[in-house]
Formats: C-alpha cells, structure tokens, sequence
C-alpha cells in the first residue's frame, strides 16, 4: 500500500511540490532580502572573475611566445599579477556569498523546523497513537536538509552555471567560429539530457533507501523505548533478529543505489571526455593550419576546463536536489495532515461561572463499526465530584477524552456552562480542565521541572506548596536532590504511584476549574491513597470534577456515581442510594468487598 502510495506521486508530488516549496520559501527570502542581494552581488563577481581568467592566460602565453628579446617583461609581471587577483576574486567572493547566505539558509530551517513541529503538535490524538516517532523525526529532519540544500544549490549553482554556459558559447562562437559554441552546446545538452532521465530513473533507489532508513530507525527507537517489555519476554534475540532484517533491507537498498550512482557517474565522465577531446582536437589543428595562436588553444582549453567542473558538479547537483525534493516531499506529507480537530482561533473563549457540565445523547465511536458510546447522557453540577464507574473498557476514559477534545462525538453535544464546547475556542477550553491521566509521563529532566510543567510561571515556592498538596513532600525529602532529581527517561526511575502524585502536583499548579482524574488512586498504595484522597478533596472542594475509578472505596462520598456499561448510564445515585437499589454498582461493591478480604 505504501510503496503504492510512493510509485503514484513521483511525477505528480514533485510538480506540486515546487510552487508549495516556493509558497513557504519566498517569504523567507523577501524578509532577508538584503543578505540575498549581497550574495548574488559577490556571486556575479566571482563569475566575471572567472571569465576573465583563460584571456588573461591567451595573453601571457601569447606574450611568452615571442622572440625573448622583444619579451615586454613588463606586461608579463601585470598580465600575471592580474591572473593572481582574479584567481583570489574568484575564491573569496564565493566564500563572502556563502556566508552571507548561510544564515539565510539557517533562518529558513529555522522557521520550517518550528512551523513542523508546532504543526505535528496540532495534530489529533488519533495521529500521535498511530505515529512512528523515529520516523517522523528522520523525515523531518532530513526533510528540512532537504530545504537548506535546495535553497543553497538552485541559486548558486544551477542558475549561475547555466548563465555560465551561455557566456562561453559566446564568447567562443564570436572569437573562433561557430563549431566551437556547437561542440560547448551539443555536448551540454547531451550530459544535461543523460543526467536528467538518468536520475529519474535512481529516484526509485533514492526513495527505497530513504524507506529503509526510516523503517530501521523507526524499528530500533521502537524496540529501545520497550526496553522493559523487551526484558520481561526475553525477547533480545527476537528483537535483534527484527532490525537485522530491517538493517538486510536497508543494506540491498544502499547497494542498488550505488550501483545505479556508478552508471550515472560513468555515463556523465564520457560525455565529458568526448566533447573534451573533440574540442581540443579542432583547436590544435588549427594552430598547426597558423589559424590560432598557442594562447587561443590555451583559452580554449581553460574554458572547456572551467565549463566541465560546474558541469560535473551540477550533476551531483541535480542528483541531490532530486533525492532532497523526495524528502521535502515527505515532510510535505506530514504537513499536509490535517487535524480533525482544529484550534478554531476565531472563537469565543470559554465564559466559565460554575462549571456546569452536560452530555447530552452522545453517540461515539474510534472505528466505525464500533460504538464506544451510545446515547450517553449526564449532567455534572457546577462544583460537584461525579464518579464514572464500570468494568474496563465501559468507556469511561472516553467521556474525559471527548470533554477535553481529543476526539468529537459522531452525534450529541457537550456543554459547559450551556456553551457547546465546539464553539469555544481549543486552548481555552483546555486550559479550563486539569487532567491526572491514568498513567502520566515525565520528561527527562528534574522533577522540580516536571511539576513545573503545570504552569511553566510557576515559582519554587508555588511548586513547593503544590508537592505539599499532592502529599510529594515526604518523598522529595528522602531523595539526595530533593526536588532537583532527575527522573530518567519518560520518568521511569521513579515508582508509577509517585509519578501519578507528579501529576496530581502538576493538576494543582494548573489551577483549573474542571478536573479530570482518570484511575488517578488505582496505583497508590493505601497509605498514599488515603493521603492523595484528602488533597484531591482539598482541591476539588469547589471545582467541578470528574473521577474515573475502579477502586468503589475511594469514591464512597462522591456527589454522583455513575455506573457505565457498554457505552451508555445504567445506574446513577449517592453510595447508599445506589447500594439499595441493588443493581449493578451493588453488585461491583459486593464483588470488590470479597477481593479485599
Ligand atoms: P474504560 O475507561 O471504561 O476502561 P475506554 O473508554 O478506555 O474504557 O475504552 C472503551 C473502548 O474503546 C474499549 O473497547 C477500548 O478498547 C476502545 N478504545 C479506547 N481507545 C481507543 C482508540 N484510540 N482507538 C480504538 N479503540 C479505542
């Protein structure tokens, strides 16, 4: 389906793919336009130099071959001093418009390396659950190379070449005849029209490398970032053997495309020999006819020299763009996506008063076929604690998800304070309600920084009471660093029972009015428990809060407890209303007493 997918827009996806390239560059450029300027300058400079450079050595050779004492040792010492400065020109006004056009360069990475980054972050949930992170980030990265290269290569190289050869067809035609802008521009056009169908034909190695690449990263980051899961199943050899395939791949790929690299490079040396040789052949039969003196065959030869290595170069030239545009192309790609659920930055800001909130007849599913949630209604009072709970997978998670817009429902509304949250704009919505996910991730960094992620303002002292609140302190105390421990990656150098209190210290900086607890006690615990259990009541004491939990024990006292079976309220009430009503919370009570006995 993939390779498909790829084969498909070869054509097409290139040709797309340069206005949009152009769309996002242009601006860049226009900003730095100055920068821009003083390089093509500098560029304009080095090539007249460089044109200059086979007249200056026609007239040294041909100052040379006279008889020595009519020899204008003069004109010779400037002739050479004059071949001296424009050698130097040459080279230093490329190095000046490198540098000048590097930072150019380095902002447009800038720029597209941020907008892709805040772009994946819009992305919905959905995409990030299906991601292959190692991937995106080779693509990424090798898709922002891509753009420097390009950016880099197109004006300096391919247009001043071009510019380049239509000079010297010229300038040989006008002083020696037309044969000889024949010979420069049959031969140009010969090695132009190889190495274009050439490369087109290596694209499909280019890509299948590329595919490779990302699929064995994709594989190793996967396999490492399971380490534990690896371990519990013994399953290194079984790992091992998985990237040893993808690595056998990626190895066939790489030696395809050198090989298809060695016919174009072979290719392109030929054509470069013959029309060499066919040049310097006419030039040297004319002197030996007295038509040419020796310094014209010099100029001719200087010339051809001059032309080729461009030439050579812009192959290489050609080649690289071609294989940067397949990577531009898949950052396009991952660009292109569009979010489902998008910010929506034109609406309202949530108007939050008491943080009422409503479902009313939703309807949902993540595939099609299977409803998660059917005709779901529920109303949660400004201010009270409301507890969903059911067997697993009931779909309890999924009414905190929709409430915080990771996904939409199919059918129905969610209001807060009689506002549909659809017309309330993403991030205010978001920063209204605190989640405690049911397994929180840490950053690799210190666990002062991990809490302060809740309200990156915070102060020391702000994060010191929230530890306090979230029942942190004794802990942090007993670490040697305290609250500048490091906690490894995605936090796993501390127990799942603190990392759930992190983001219960987290919740709290948040200041939210809507809090959202999902299985925030299922890994506490008693002591801790009971511990978390009153901070949470301290906190929630007038926020609107919603309590996913298993453990009935913790939620004994909530406003409401609701029981969700298969995606819809079957039973709502108090603890007692609802254990004398013996339905299914009784039963879920009663069959949770016999586990703890
Ligand atoms: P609970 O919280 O009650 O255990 P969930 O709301 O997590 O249940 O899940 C309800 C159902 O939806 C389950 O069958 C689960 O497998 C499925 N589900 C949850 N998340 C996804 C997802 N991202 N894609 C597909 N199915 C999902």
């Amino acid at each position: 389906m993939r390779s498909q997918h790829f084969a498909d827009d070869t054509v097409i996806g290139s040709r797309l793919l340069l206005p949009k390239l152009w769309q996002r560059l242009s601006p860049i450029l226009v900003k730095n336009r100055s920068r821009v300027g003083l390089a093509v300058l500098c560029l304009l400079g080095a090539k007249l130099a460089l044109m200059y450079i086979p007249f200056l050595l026609k007239a040294l050779v041909d100052g040379l071959d006279t008889d020595p004492n009519q020899l204008a040792i003069q004109a010779i010492l400037i002739l050479v001093l004059a071949y001296g400065a424009a050698r130097l020109t040459t080279t230093l006004f490329g190095e000046i418009r490198d540098t000048l056009f590097g930072r150019v360069t380095e902002k447009a990475m800038h720029e597209i390396s941020l907008s892709t980054f805040k772009h994946v972050h819009s992305l919905d949930l959905e995409y990030h659950l299906n991601r292959r992170t190692g991937g995106l980030a080779r693509d990424i990265e090798r898709g922002t190379e891509g753009i420097s290269f390009l950016l880099r290569f197109f004006i300096f190289n391919i247009a001043p070449t071009l510019f380049e050869i239509a000079m010297v067809a010229i300038i040989l035609w006008v002083n020696y005849g037309a044969q000889y802008a024949l010979v420069v521009l049959v031969s140009v056009m010969a090695y132009g029209s190889f190495s274009f169908r050439a490369t087109s034909w290596r694209t499909q190695y280019v890509r299948e490398v590329n595919r490779a690449d990302s699929d064995s990263q994709t594989r190793a980051v996967d396999s490492l970032l399971n380490y534990e899961t690896v371990k519990y199943f013994n399953n290194e050899p079984f790992e091992a053997g998985r990237y040893d395939i993808a690595l056998d791949i990626w190895e066939q790929a790489r030696r395809k495309n050198r090989l298809s690299l060695f016919a174009l490079n072979a290719g392109q040396a030929l054509i470069i020999a013959v029309s060499q040789t066919l040049m310097l052949g006419m030039a040297a039969l004319s002197v030996g006819a007295g038509d040419m003196s020796l310094g014209d065959f010099i100029l001719i030869n200087q010339f051809m020299l001059q032309l080729f290595l461009p030439l050579g170069f812009l192959g290489f030239v050609y080649r690289e763009i071609k294989a940067a545009l397949a990577n531009i192309e898949r950052l396009f790609n991952v660009l292109e996506e569009r979010p489902s659920i998008a910010p929506h930055s034109a609406a309202p800001d949530l108007a939050l008063s008491a943080g009422d909130i409503q479902f009313s007849r939703i309807e949902f599913a993540y595939r099609e076929s299977e409803k998660v949630l059917k005709d779901f209604n529920l109303h949660i009072k400004g201010g009270q604690t409301v507890a969903l709970v059911g067997v697993s997978g009931a779909g309890k998670s999924t009414v905190s998800k929709l409430l915080f817009r990771f996904y939409d429902p199919t059918q129905g509304v969610i209001s807060i304070d009689g506002t549909d949250i659809k017309e309330i704009n993403l991030p205010s919505l978001r920063q209204a309600i605190a989640v405690v996910p049911q397994d929180c991730v840490l950053f690799n960094d210190s666990l002062r920084e991990n809490i302060r992620y809740g309200r990156p303002a915070a102060t020391d002292s702000d994060i010191e009471q929230a530890v306090k609140a979230a029942h942190l302190a004794e802990f942090v105390e007993r670490l040697p660093d305290g609250l500048d421990t490091l906690v490894g990656e995605r936090g796993l150098k501390i127990s799942g029972g603190e990392r759930q209190r992190v983001a219960i210290a987290r919740a709290v900086l948040k200041q939210a009015h809507i809090l959202i607890f999902d299985e925030a006690t299922s890994s506490l615990d008693s002591h801790s428990e009971q511990a978390v259990l009153k901070a949470f009541k301290a906190l929630a004491g007038r926020q609107t809060t919603l309590v996913i939990a298993h453990r009935l024990s913790t939620i004994v006292d909530a406003d409401q407890i609701v029981v969700v079976h298969a995606g819809s309220v079957v039973e709502q009430g108090t603890h007692s209303a609802l254990l004398d009503a013996s339905g299914k919370y009784a039963a879920l009570w009663r069959a949770q007493l016999q586990e703890h006995r």
